[in-house]
């Protein structure tokens, strides 16, 4: 079982140039943004903690202009990064994120412009399909995120036909109800299945597993948020259990480290997934990483699609990433052995039995 976190999903500011049907961020108030200062300590924390992926997110991610420099940090780090945006800003902001995101994620949610943009509530259609062509001069690959619904999944074979031309991946994210059971209908999660056959398709088959359970459930929980996931808000507070449920959102004052091990996290550690809010959740972005220390089907469904996601990119459309994602989990694996031998030895031979 894993004991340390493994993804920090970083909200670098709540601001969005968006105002999407299907999430509410953009009407947060106040506004924040996080400052180089923070975020420099924050990743130093986060990675000494455990974490090895970064996922800096919003609101709309390239609205921070410190985007490159978090970057810069993160990958000096040794963190795998990832970015998702809605491209607005994308064409513009492109050479300054040059070679910096292992996974880019543009979003597109329809084969047009008129549904894609009624969704978002601004236009944006056309600045993502600009994007893709601009991406490829800026050694950055991205992938399509669909979120879909039983609204916009008949419009989703074009999206995938326009990715495989430009031999990118498009990903199903089925959009997730914050309370109660899952609003989509299964016919609509049948059709999804039936597209994640085609090649360059990706679908966690265990969220489509997770949803025809009924979500997670208090009485046997099976989310492990905390467990595996590190939220920072835009105001520099660590949340817990979960961004989109935080029941306590405490100063990280640059200490993450130490924050991350007192009671307010071993607290949330044990209640995980059994809070009321829990029942019936299906909130993708917490259970994708749990599913990688839950038992049996979840963690071979998801292991299964994961490995279709990284054939088709990393083989069938000839991507070089997996060599990164290998070398850092070896240095991560290899970091973590030497630190443990150094501090066996250093324990063994300078403190006594029984002290701290
Ligand atoms: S672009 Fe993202 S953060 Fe902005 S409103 Fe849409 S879903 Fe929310
Ligand atoms: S089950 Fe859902 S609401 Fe509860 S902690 Fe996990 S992600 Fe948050």
């Amino acid at each position: 079982m894993r004991k340390k976190p493994l993804l920090l999903h970083y909200y670098i500011t709540n601001r969005c140039n968006s105002r999407c049907t299907f999430c509410s961020i953009w009407q947060d108030r106040p506004k924040f943004d996080v400052s180089i200062e923070d975020v420099t300590k924050n990743l130093e924390d986060a990675w000494r903690a455990g974490c090895t992926f970064v996922d800096f997110t919003g609101g709309e991610p390239l609205l921070h202009e410190k985007l490159p420099e978090f970057l810069d940090i993160a990958k000096r780090t040794g963190f795998i990064t990832s970015v998702t945006t809605n491209c607005i800003l994308f064409p513009d902001r492109a050479a300054e994120l040059d070679g910096k995101i292992d996974l880019l994620h543009f979003s597109l949610d329809a084969d047009n412009s008129e549904l894609h943009d009624s969704m978002h509530g601004v236009k944006s259609y056309e600045q993502v399909i600009k994007s893709v062509d601009v991406a490829k001069k800026y050694h950055l690959t991205p992938d399509l995120l669909f979120s879909y619904s039983n609204e916009n999944i008949d419009h989703f074979s074009g999206v995938a036909k326009f990715a495989q031309r430009n031999r990118i991946i498009t990903i199903l994210d089925p959009l997730f109800s914050l309370a109660g059971p899952d609003a989509i209908s299964s016919a609509t999660h049948e059709k999804a299945k039936n597209f994640a056959k085609l090649r360059g398709v990706y679908l966690n088959h265990a969220h489509l597993f997770l949803r025809s359970q009924g979500g997670n459930h208090t009485r046997e929980p099976l989310c492990k948020a905390v467990e595996t996931t590190v939220v920072i808000l835009p105001d520099n507070k660590l949340a817990l259990p979960c961004y989109h449920h935080r029941s306590v959102a405490d100063p990280i004052n640059k200490n993450l480290y130490e924050l991350l091990k007192q009671s307010h996290r071993e607290e949330a550690l044990k209640k995980q997934g059994a809070y009321s809010f829990c029942e019936f959740c299906h909130i993708n972005c917490y259970f994708d990483p749990s599913y990688t220390i839950l038992k049996k089907k979840f963690f071979w469904l998801s292991m299964k699609s994961k490995f279709k996601y990284a054939f088709d990119k990393y083989i069938y459309f000839s991507n070089p990433l997996p060599i990164t994602i290998l070398i850092t989990l070896l240095r991560r694996k290899f970091t973590l052995k030497t630190e443990k031998t150094i501090f066996t030895r250093f324990n063994t031979k300078f403190i006594k039995p029984g002290g701290e």
